[in-house]
């Protein structure tokens, strides 16, 4: 029998650090509306609808519904040569150059996660860059987007 039958188990991530947790009934006293990060201590945490194991050289980037980026993850710089202040407000898909916008626009759209999508972006320095990108939408009003990527090998 299910602990908990008549609810799904919220996961959140941190855009920030990539720290995963599992909010049990909000057991670990954060608020529902706006969880921090107890491991770095960043602003909000990102709900997703199963757990997502991001890899070690993952970056994080969470837009609004307009695809207008609001925060960075670890590894955005050094997968892309931008900081957080060349990016901040811009649409996610035109600053880093995404070679198709697809998978952003149908999470978008449609509030489905898209993983594995194969994409290139461009770097700060002009450089072409092979990513694997997962999109999550969001499941607040708000209706932003994180937006994984991991350099792609080969
Ligand atoms: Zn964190």
């Amino acid at each position: 029998m299910p602990r908990y039958p008549d609810r799904r188990v919220p996961y959140y991530i941190c855009p920030r650090c990539k720290e995963r947790s599992v909010d049990i009934d909000a057991r670990e006293g954060f608020s529902k509306d706006a969880p921090a990060c107890r491991h770095c201590g960043f602003g909000f945490l990102f709900e997703l609808l199963d757990d997502y194991y991001p890899a070690p050289d993952t970056g994080f980037v969470v837009t609004d519904q307009e695809r207008r980026v609001l925060a960075i993850g670890r590894g955005v710089f050094e997968l892309t040569g931008f900081g957080e202040p060349d990016l901040i407000g811009r649409d996610v898909v035109e600053a880093l150059q995404l070679s198709d916008p697809k998978p952003v626009e149908l999470a978008r759209e449609w509030g489905v996660r898209r993983l594995g999508e194969q994409l290139s972006i461009t770097t700060r320095a002009g450089n072409e860059k092979h990513v694997v990108a997962d999109v999550f939408p969001a499941y607040d009003d708000d209706g932003g987007l994180l937006v994984a990527l991991t350099p792609r090998r080969g």
